[in-house]
C-alpha cells in the first residue's frame, strides 16, 4: 500500500504551472525581440522538452487515477517517455553549456561522450527494467512498485556533470552568471529535497524549469530601453551573424549625435518618441540596436520591405526636421549589407573608420571605397599595435618629416615643424589623415608622439653638430598626451638622452573645448616651459575658439590655420578682421605663425597681417628631417 500511496501522492498543480508557464515564456518570445542565436534555440528546445515533461507526467498520473483494470502498458511507455523528456533537457543543458562556453573540440568530446553516455544508458535501462518487469510495475491489485531507481541515478550523474562543466570552466563566464546558475539549482534542490520527505511527486518537472528559467534571465534578456525601443548593442553581432548564415541581405542606417554621446546626455522628448514610432511605421521587422549614448543603428531586412530605401528617405525628411529645430550635430552613416563585412562581424568598426573621416551634419552613404579604405586601415592598424607594443623609440617604420618655417625678422629658415609619416611593409608611405584619428581613438598615439620626440631630438642633435643653426622644432600632441601626468617627466628624459637643450624642442597643441582639458593643459604647460619648452597653439580659427580659455594659456605662438589665409584673401574687410586678431595677438607679445602660405599673394598678405613666421608650400613641402639641412644656415662660428 505505501508505493501505492506514493505514486498516488501526485497532483497535478505543479506540472500545470510548469506548463503554463512555458506558455507564457512561448508567448513573450513571440511578442519581444530575440536574435535567433544558436543558443537561444537551443534554449526554446529546453522549453519544449519541459513542456512535453509536464504533460507527460499529467497524462501519466491521469491514467492510473482513472484506469479502472484494463491494460497497463500505456501507463508504462507514457513513464518512459515521461523520463526520456526531462534526460533530454538535461543533454540540451550541457549542449547549450558547452556552446556559450565556446569550448575547444578537444574539451567538447569527453564532455558529449559522458553526456550522451549517461543518456542512453539511462533510457535503455529503463526501457529493459520495464519490459521485463523487474522495474516500475503495477501489480494486479493496482498498486505500483518500483525497481532500482534508475531516475535518481541519471539525474545525479546529469547534475554532477552540470557542476563539473560549469565549475571547471566558470573563468570563461560573467561571475555573477554562475552565482545565478548554480542559486537557481539550489532551489531546485530544496524543493526535490521536501518533496520526497513529504512523499510528493507533483514538483519533479517544476524543479526543472528554475535553472532554465536562470538561462533566460541571465543569457537571453536583451534589456530594451523603454523609451525608444532599442536593444542593446551587443545584441548586433549575433543579428549580424544570423542574417549573413540565413543570406539575409539588409540595410542599416547609423545615426551618432556627438554632443549626446561625449556628455552622456538624454535625447529630447518628441525625439525619442519619434525613434519609438518611426521603425515600425516604415519597416517590417526593422530593428533599432543603441550602440552606445547618442550612437542609434537601424536594421531591416529586405526581404518583406520593397521599399525600404524610400522610407529611408523619409526618416531622414523627417530628420531634416527636427535638426532645423533642436540644431544637433550628427553623423549619418548608411548601406546595404556587405557579404566580407557580415562575415567578419564589422559593421561598426566600418561605421566608425566612416566617421572618423567625414565632417559633422552630412550623411554619407557606403561604397565600394569605403571598404577598400576600411580594410586598408584595419592593415594599418596591426601595425599600429605593433609599434605600440614594441614601444622602440627607433621604430623604422615611423618617419620624421618635416616643414621648415620662414622666420620673418631674421629672413632665415631656422625653425621648423615635426609631421609623422608611417612607413609600412606592404603598404608603403601612410599620411597623417590615414592613421592619427585611429591612433587616438586605439589609445597608440603616445607612443607615436614618444618616437618623433626621440627621433626630432636626435636629429637635431646631428644638425647642431654639423653647425646649423636651429632655434627650435615644433612637435605635435594630443590632447591625450598632455592630460597624461608622466608626459612632462618622459618627455625631458627624451631630451636629456639627445644632449640638447630643452628650449630645441617645442609642442604644438590645438585648442580643446573641455573645462577639465583647460586645467590640465595649463597645468602641464606651466610645469614644461618652466624648463624651456615652447608652446604653440595648433590651427587657430578652425574651430570655435574661446579667447578667455586661451589668452588664460601661456602659449608662445598662435598658428593662423590655412583657412584664415584664404579667408582673408575674399575682400578687404575679411583681411582687416584677420589683421586686427593677429595685430590683437602681436600686441600681447604672442607671435603669430600663418600655415599654409601657398604663393606670393598669401606671403604678402600675412606679413602686412602682423606675421612673425610663415610656413606652408611656397617655401616647402614636408621633407625628411635630414633635409632640413638645405633650408637651415650655417653659423658664422662653424663656417
Ligand atoms: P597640422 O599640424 O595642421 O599640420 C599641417 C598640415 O598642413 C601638414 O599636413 C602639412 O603638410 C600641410 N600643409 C603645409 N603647408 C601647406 C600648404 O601650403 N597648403 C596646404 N593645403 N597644406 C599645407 P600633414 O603632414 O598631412 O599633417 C596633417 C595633420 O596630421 C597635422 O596637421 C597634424 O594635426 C597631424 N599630425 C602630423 N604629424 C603629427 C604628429 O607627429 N603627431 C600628432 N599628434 N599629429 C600629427
Ligand atoms: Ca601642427
Ligand atoms: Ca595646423
Amino acid at each position: 500500500m505505501g508505493q501505492k500511496l506514493y505514486f498516488d501522492n501526485y497532483t497535478a498543480a505543479g506540472d500545470i504551472l510548469v506548463i503554463a508557464i512555458c506558455f507564457v515564456i512561448g508567448i513573450l518570445v513571440a511578442t519581444s525581440y530575440n536574435t535567433r542565436t544558436k543558443t537561444f534555440k537551443l534554449f526554446l528546445n529546453m522549453i519544449i522538452y519541459l513542456g512535453l515533461a509536464a504533460l507527460s507526467d499529467m497524462i501519466l498520473h491521469d491514467y492510473y487515477a482513472h484506469m479502472a483494470g484494463g491494460s497497463y502498458t500505456p501507463i508504462y511507455v507514457i513513464r518512459v517517455i515521461y523520463h526520456a523528456m526531462l534526460f533530454s533537457l538535461f543533454l540540451v543543458y550541457v549542449v547549450y553549456l558547452v556552446v556559450i562556453l565556446n569550448l575547444d573540440r578537444r574539451d567538447v568530446v569527453p564532455i558529449m561522450s559522458v553526456a550522451t553516455g549517461v543518456y542512453a544508458i539511462i533510457i535503455l535501462t529503463d526501457i529493459i527494467l520495464t519490459v521485463s518487469g523487474k522495474g516500475f510495475r503495477i501489480g494486479d491489485d493496482g498498486t505500483a512498485s518500483y525497481g532500482p531507481n534508475v531516475f535518481m541515478a541519471g539525474y545525479i550523474a546529469f547534475v554532477s556533470l552540470i557542476v563539473f562543466v560549469i565549475l571547471k570552466y566558470r573563468d570563461k563566464l560573467y561571475r555573477k552568471s554562475v552565482l545565478g546558475l548554480f542559486g537557481t539549482m539550489a532551489v531546485s534542490f530544496f524543493i526535490l529535497y521536501n518533496q520526497g520527505r513529504h512523499g510528493q511527486a507533483a514538483f519533479t518537472v517544476a524543479t526543472f524549469l528554475f535553472p532554465v528559467l536562470a538561462i533566460m534571465y541571465l543569457l537571453h534578456s536583451n534589456p530594451y530601453n523603454v523609451e525608444t525601443g532599442t536593444i542593446s548593442a551587443s545584441a548586433l553581432k549575433d543579428a549580424v551573424r544570423y542574417h549573413y548564415e540565413k543570406k539575409l541581405e539588409f540595410y542599416f542606417m547609423s545615426m551618432y549625435l556627438p554632443d549626446f554621446h561625449a556628455e552622456a546626455k538624454e535625447l529630447p522628448e518628441e525625439i525619442k518618441a519619434e525613434i519609438r514610432r518611426f521603425p515600425s511605421a516604415h519597416f517590417r521587422k526593422s530593428v533599432l540596436f543603441e550602440i552606445s549614448n547618442g550612437h542609434l543603428l537601424l536594421m531591416v531586412p529586405k526581404k518583406g520591405n520593397p521599399r525600404c530605401e524610400e522610407s529611408i528617405r523619409k526618416i531622414l525628411e523627417a530628420f531634416e526636421v527636427d535638426y532645423e529645430k533642436y540644431r544637433f550635430d550628427y553623423k549619418i552613416v548608411m548601406g546595404k549589407s556587405i557579404d566580407d563585412i557580415s562575415r567578419r562581424n564589422e559593421y561598426l568598426s566600418l561605421i566608425r573608420n566612416i566617421m572618423r573621416h567625414m565632417p559633422v551634419n552630412t550623411l554619407h552613404e557606403i561604397t565600394d571605397e569605403d571598404v577598400k579604405a576600411f580594410d586598408r586601415s584595419e592593415d594599418i592598424l596591426v601595425q599600429l599595435e605593433d609599434i605600440y607594443r614594441k614601444e622602440d623609440l627607433n621604430d623604422e617604420r615611423v618617419l620624421v618629416y618635416c616643414q621648415p618655417v620662414l622666420n620673418i625678422k631674421t629672413g632665415k629658415y631656422d625653425t621648423a615643424e615635426a609631421l609623422m609619416r608611417l612607413k609600412l611593409p606592404e603598404l608603403g608611405m601612410i599620411f597623417p589623415d590615414q592613421f592619427i584619428p585611429l591612433a587616438e581613438d586605439m589609445g597608440f598615439i603616445h607612443v607615436l608622439t614618444k618616437i618623433i620626440l626621440h627621433k626630432t631630438c636626435d636629429a637635431v642633435k646631428d644638425l647642431l653638430a654639423e653647425g646649423y643653426e636651429v632655434k627650435r622644432i615644433s612637435v605635435n600632441a594630443t590632447m591625450s598626451d598632455l592630460r597624461d601626468e608622466a608626459f612632462a617627466k618622459e618627455l625631458s628624459d627624451i631630451i636629456e638622452e639627445s644632449y640638447i637643450p630643452n628650449s630645441k624642442i617645442a609642442i604644438e597643441v590645438t585648442e580643446s573645448q573641455s573645462d577639465r582639458d583647460f586645467n590640465d593643459l595649463k597645468e602641464m604647460i606651466d610645469k614644461l616651459k618652466g624648463i624651456g619648452i615652447k608652446f604653440y597653439l595648433d590651427d587657430f580659427g578652425t574651430g570655435y575658439s574661446n579667447m578667455e580659455r586661451i589668452m588664460n594659456l601661456p602659449f608662445d605662438i598662435i598658428k593662423f590655420d590655412r583657412s584664415l589665409v584664404i579667408a582673408s584673401q575674399s575682400d578687404k574687410r575679411s583681411e582687416e578682421i584677420v589683421g586686427k586678431l593677429a595685430g590683437m595677438f602681436a600686441e600681447l607679445h604672442y607671435s603669430v605663425l600663418y600655415e599654409g602660405v601657398e604663393d606670393e599673394e598669401d606671403e604678402k598678405r600675412c606679413i602686412n597681417m602682423h606675421a612673425s613666421y610663415l610656413q606652408g608650400y611656397k617655401y616647402s613641402k614636408p621633407i625628411p628631417i635630414e633635409d632640413l639641412k638645405n633650408f637651415f644656415s650655417k653659423s658664422a662660428v662653424s663656417q
